[in-house]
């Protein structure tokens, strides 16, 4: 059994450290809680701790920890590959960001349902920061085009943008992934795009994020635990 409280004061404080190396002020960095496969009562243990900020990578079980969280104060944001035919369902559970906007086809799918139902959606934009074919997420080259592209979409709100680092014991080779990121931040910020958010960094590399400026850390394992499936599940192309 996780001590899930414990665990979270314990990131805290990697926060705190991790901005105090960088002379950063820890309140510009915000948790947000990757709770895939997490029961909804530790993920209430957590929001009751004082966490605000949760995120699924799947609809179902956006779904299934609905009912069970409602009467829980939290955001809600979205972190996982998402497939045209489930934006319905990511307007209904309340929603409030997509951070994996990845593509034209869903950004014109979302635009068109938020427009149905009379609402607006914050959006971050992933990149593939690590060239890995496993992951998802627009090439960091294409960031200004598909900027541009979902200007013609009223409903849909750039906040942000969105990335996962390499998976390497070679931390140099993952900051090189967070300082891509930061670039892309740079460039659309330049050019009139209001990225502010930067969400990057996970259990084990949250430090090297913050150092390269990340504004949401997401953090799964080290709060609740190694989870049943292998990240894959989540991660690839044909889950
Ligand atoms: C699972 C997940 C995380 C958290 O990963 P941990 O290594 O468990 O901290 C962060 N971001 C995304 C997109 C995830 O799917």
């Amino acid at each position: 059994m996780e001590n899930i409280i414990a665990n979270i004061d314990r990131i805290q404080q990697r926060i705190y450290n991790a901005c105090v190396t960088s002379g950063r002020n820890p309140e510009t960095v915000k948790l947000l809680l990757a709770t895939k496969t997490v029961h909804a009562d530790n993920i209430k243990l957590a929001l009751n701790h004082g966490q605000t900020l949760i995120a699924e990578n799947k609809i179902q079980e956006l779904k299934e920890k609905f009912d069970a969280l409602q009467d829980t104060p939290h955001q809600s944001h979205f972190i996982g590959h998402l497939q045209t035919n489930k934006v319905k369902e990511l307007l209904r559970y309340n929603v409030s960001c997509l951070q994996s906007l990845d593509r034209l086809k869903l950004a014109e799918k979302l635009q068109r349902r938020l427009a149905y139902e009379d609402k607006t959606m914050d959006v971050f934009l992933q990149f593939n920061t690590s060239y890995e074919d496993s992951k998802f997420g627009m090439a960091p080259e294409n960031a200004l085009a598909f900027a541009k592209e979902i200007l013609q979409f009223d409903r849909i709100q750039i906040k942000g943008l969105m990335t996962i680092g390499l998976f390497s014991a070679n931390d140099e080779k993952v900051r090189k992934c967070f300082q891509v990121l930061k670039r892309i931040q740079t460039n659309l910020l330049d050019h009139g795009f209001p990225v502010h958010e930067l969400s990057m960094g996970m259990s084990g590399d949250l430090e090297i994020a913050i150092e390269e400026g990340a504004t949401i850390i997401r953090v799964g394992t080290a709060i609740f635990g190694k989870r049943p499936y292998p990240d894959s599940y989540y991660w690839n192309e044909n889950s």
